[in-house]
């Protein structure tokens, strides 16, 4: 029986990648079917809601979903959609793998690049709770639960184990958010108590940027609150050739969303110029969790032979390829 999953191809670029890996998952030989609905800017203009009923409904229904990204206006206007799905769905796990493509001419290209981060994806600053307290001033409130830390360090640590990784990381700054992150970081102490044949290591987010930097390759696994994770996994990507490559899924209990960690690229969309990479790369992440592994190995050597090829790579990666002759060169590796 086919696979029924949620297609949502957003607004920007959205789209344009959406449909590159709709047909690069088809080309796999898995058996797939789409359930195409809108959420974003684009159902709001079209629908009047953000995230119309029909999400919901298909997602209830599918319990897989592949997104392309939607806006989110800064300093005002409507909330941000993934923030609602995440919530409203429990995908407690925000997971980006970070590694190196072949032959991509990135500053690091020296380095086997390949890090595991563990976004915590439901609270932190990033619960949307502020208010003004008094003109000039406002308040942000930043949550940090004992039950979101500890099944987002568990997540890291299982997946650690059940992938023979050697170290996982917890990111804080708990030297000023005593009680947060302090909170947060309890509880990774507590996980990692109970995986002794994984090292564990606390640092400091400024120090674990600047170490990112200098020394990439020391990181294995890492697990961090939300605004940590948001901004060390953006900082991550640029080590490996940009937002273009890097896939991301959101995981709870019952449903998964799979989508980039790039956002609309306004400047590129609607020119054919967007690299679907990240958006099939997340693709592979999802037929793996259907259980399609040799499909999902299938895309995944594909996009690796189109970079080790060289020839039709998209501008953001040093190539002139259009949207369209990138997925074209994919399509025909399988
Ligand atoms: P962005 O990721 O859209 O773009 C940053 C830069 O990277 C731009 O120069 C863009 O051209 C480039 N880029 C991004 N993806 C690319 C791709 N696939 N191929 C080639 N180049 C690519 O970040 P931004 O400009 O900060 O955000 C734009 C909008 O996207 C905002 O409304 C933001 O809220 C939203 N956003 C959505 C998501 C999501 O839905 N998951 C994630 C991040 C940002």
């Amino acid at each position: 029986m086919a696979h029924l999953i949620t297609l949502i191809p957003g607004d920007g670029i959205g789209p344009e990648v959406a449909e590159a890996t709709a047909r690069a998952v088809e080309a796999t030989g898995a058996a797939v079917e789409w359930e195409r609905v809108e959420a974003g800017a684009r159902a709001l203009e079209e629908q009047g809601q953000l995230l119309p009923d029909d999400v919901f409904a298909s997602l209830e229904m599918t319990r897989v979903g592949l997104k392309g990204p939607t806006t989110t206006p800064v300093g005002g206007g409507h909330q941000s959609i993934n923030v609602a799905l995440r919530k409203k769905l429990g995908l407690y796990v925000n997971f980006r793998p970070v590694s190196m493509l072949p032959e991509l001419k990135t500053r690091y290209r020296d380095l086997q690049l390949d890090i595991a981060i563990f976004r915590e994806n439901t609270e932190d600053l990033y619960s949307g709770l502020e208010h003004e307290v008094v003109p000039g001033v406002v308040e942000s409130l930043k949550i940090i639960t004992e039950n979101a830390s500890r099944r987002i360090a568990r997540a890291a640590f299982e997946w650690a184990r059940r992938e023979s990784r050697k170290k996982v990381t917890a990111v804080h700054k708990a030297n000023i958010m005593k009680l947060s992150d302090g909170l947060f970081l309890k509880c990774c102490r507590e996980v990692a108590a109970g995986f002794p044949e994984l090292q564990y290591n606390e640092l400091i987010v400024d120090n674990a940027c600047m170490q990112l930097v200098m020394r990439p390759e020391t990181y294995d696994v890492m697990v961090l609150p939300n605004l940590y994770g948001d901004i060390v996994s953006d900082l991550a990507a640029g080590l490996v050739g940009g937002l273009g490559i890097v896939p991301g899924a959101n995981i709870g209990d019952h449903h998964a969303i799979f989508e980039a960690v790039h956002g609309t690229a306004p400047d590129i969309a609607g020119k054919g110029l967007a690299n679907p990479t990240a958006l099939m790369q997340s693709a592979v992440l999802m037929l793996a969790h259907l259980g399609e592994r040799e499909a999902a190995e299938r895309l995944r050597n594909a996009i690796r032979s189109v970079y080790a090829a060289g020839e039709h790579l998209t501008g953001d990666v040093g190539g002139s390829a259009s949207t369209g002759e990138f997925t074209a060169a994919v399509m025909r590796a399988m």
